[in-house]
This record gives C-alpha cells, sequence and structure tokens, in this order.
C-alpha cells in the first residue's frame, strides 16, 4: 500500500472522486482511470476494477515508470502484460493489479508539464466519439473559456485495441501535436472510448475534463440548432496570447 502522507497521492485520490462523481456521468461501475507521477521516478495508477468515485490510497498501484514506458517498444502479448507490470512494482508483494491502461499512463506521465491523469469515458464526449463523423465534430474551439483550459488543439486517436497498441496510437499522435504546436496536449479524444486529460496538477485534470464535458454538451446543443460554429483559429490563437488569458491558465490550475 502506499503512503498516505504522499500529497501527489492525496490529490490523486482527490481528483478520482471528483471524477467518479455519480453527477459527473464520466465513469459509472470499473471504468476510467488515473494516475499522477509521485516525483521519484515512480508513479502510482489505478488499479484495475476499482471504482474512482469510492476508491481510497489502498486501491492505487505504485510502478517504477521507465520500464513501464520501455514497454512501448516490445512485442508483449496481452496475456503476458500483467506479468511485465509486476515486474515493475514498487512493492513486489503488492497483489492488486494495475489498470490495463498503465502503459498510456506511463507514457503521459513522461511528457513535459504532465503529472496528473485523468481518464474518463463521459456519456456527453461518448456521444460524439461514436459519431460517424467525430473528429470533425470535437474539433476546434467553441468559446474562449475551451481554449483556455483545453489549449488550441485536441489530440485524436482512432479506435484500437486498449494496452500497449492504444498506447502506441496516442504516443504518435501526441508527438505529433507537440511537433506542430511545440507544447504538450491537454486534452486526447479516443474514438469510441472516452477522454484523456492531462493536468499539470490534479485541479488542471480536473478542469480539463468538466470543461471537455460541457464543450461536449455544447456541440450536442449546437448540432440540435443547426450546426457547429467554432472560433476562427486565427481568433483562437489570438486568445492564447493575451497575458491577461494566461494568467486566467495559471490561476484555474493553481485553483
Ligand atoms: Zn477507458
Amino acid at each position: 500500500m502506499i503512503t498516505l502522507s504522499d500529497t501527489s497521492l492525496d490529490d490523486l485520490v482527490g481528483l478520482s472522486h471528483k471524477i467518479g462523481a455519480a453527477d459527473m456521468d464520466c465513469a459509472i461501475l470499473g471504468e476510467g482511470n488515473s494516475s499522477a507521477d509521485l516525483g521519484d521516478g515512480t508513479f502510482a495508477v489505478k488499479g484495475s476494477g476499482c471504482c474512482l468515485g469510492t476508491m481510497g490510497p489502498e486501491h492505487f498501484v505504485r510502478l517504477y515508470r521507465e520500464p513501464i514506458v520501455a514497454l512501448l517498444e516490445q512485442d508483449i502479448p496481452l496475456d503476458a502484460l500483467q506479468e511485465h507490470y509486476r515486474a515493475a512494482l514498487v512493492d513486489r508483494h503488492q497483489l492488486r493489479r494495475p489498470s490495463v491502461e498503465t502503459v498510456f499512463h506511463a507514457m503521459a506521465l513522461s511528457l513535459p508539464d504532465v503529472s496528473y491523469v485523468a481518464h474518463t469515458h463521459p456519456t456527453a464526449v461518448n456521444a460524439l466519439t461514436c459519431a460517424p463523423e467525430w473528429r470533425a465534430l470535437l474539433a476546434g474551439r467553441l468559446c474562449p473559456d475551451e481554449a483556455v483550459v483545453l489549449g488550441p488543439d485536441s489530440v485524436f486517436v482512432p479506435y484500437v485495441d486498449p494496452g500497449i497498441t492504444l498506447a502506441r496510437c496516442i504516443r504518435d499522435e501526441i508527438d505529433a501535436y507537440r511537433v506542430r504546436w511545440g507544447s504538450s496536449p491537454k486534452v486526447v479524444y479516443l474514438q469510441n472510448h472516452g477522454l484523456i486529460a492531462l493536468g499539470g496538477s490534479a485541479t488542471e485534470a480536473f478542469n480539463i475534463t468538466v470543461m471537455a464535458v460541457k464543450a461536449a454538451r455544447m456541440r450536442l446543443g449546437c448540432l440540435q440548432a443547426g450546426g457547429i460554429n467554432p472560433l476562427p483559429e486565427a481568433v483562437v490563437a489570438h486568445l492564447l496570447g493575451r497575458s491577461d488569458e494566461h494568467y486566467r491558465i495559471q490561476q484555474l490550475a493553481a485553483s
């Protein structure tokens, strides 16, 4: 079990409870997972089958990050994955299995400015990721607050098998985003699956999640009102270049 004195773990438990709360409609039963960098080459990730809304620190598994990231370069059958996870446990006596999505968490936590990862299956977001024109429906920014919290653009990952295959696809799409924008993305949309929020703090990961859910609801409303009309790219770029918006971004993530 990970100790309660770890502040990052306390923040991770709080984040998990908030994104797993019933009224958020982001995850039910064992859906979704969350993780945090613990700052010493290790990270904590949700145990497989645990419920985000009610989990305690004992439901997280602590692993060394580098050996998990290295799995991205190896050809490992799904059945053998847990064996590799076990080899990276900080506490070899830990019996709880980490989430099957542990590889993408380790990869995401290796990115600059990412210390917390929140993966959920929000109903409103999946109403769009499961639609035929899902990329077009989720593209762009509808209003200044969506741009401020979610950044200039999103990452889109086509449906693939969960596990290492999905982690590799997410890595490749994030790499392309970083080349395009020069920074880590805030939000990743997974086709027919859900949402990943990448935060520098637990607060930021939560803010990204709730903004992505609101943005999805707005899009669903726009479709009923005649269509989606995003802000022009130049307007989004202008908004994100404003010093007052930079201040607002920092305050939102820190509060
Ligand atoms: Zn998922």
